[in-house]
């Protein structure tokens, strides 16, 4: 593993090695339908950190839980998750907010 444990590359690394010790990829574990079902269930354990009051610590683990699936999803699906990070902040960096019902909303606003 990279020595570097805030890189990407090291992050993705270590989930590479955690879907090879089980052989995700071999077992349906790398299924593109399976692991967008994974994710939704920890969307719901990171709102249930919320609406439940929890501690952030819990909070902390639920979203590093959904950030393991979508790295994984990127080497499932054969992507760069970094490449198309960057390349969405350029784009989000380009675009408008507006406030709507007294929160900030920032997108395209195409409509
Ligand atoms: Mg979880």
């Amino acid at each position: 593993m990279s020595p570097n444990r805030d890189s990407i590359t090291a992050m993705t690394e270590a989930v590479q090695a955690f879907h090879d010790k089980h052989d995700l990829k071999g077992r349906g574990g790398e299924d593109l339908a399976y692991r967008v079902a994974l994710m939704a269930e920890e969307l719901g354990e990171i709102s249930a950190c919320v609406t439940k009051g929890k501690d952030t610590e819990s909070l902390a683990e639920e979203c590093a839980d959904l950030l393991i699936l979508l790295m994984g999803t990127a080497i499932a699906a054969d992507f760069s998750l970094d490449k198309a990070f960057w390349a969405k902040m350029e784009k989000l960096m380009t675009r408008e907010s507006r406030m709507i019902n007294g929160r900030i909303r920032v997108s395209e606003f195409r409509t």
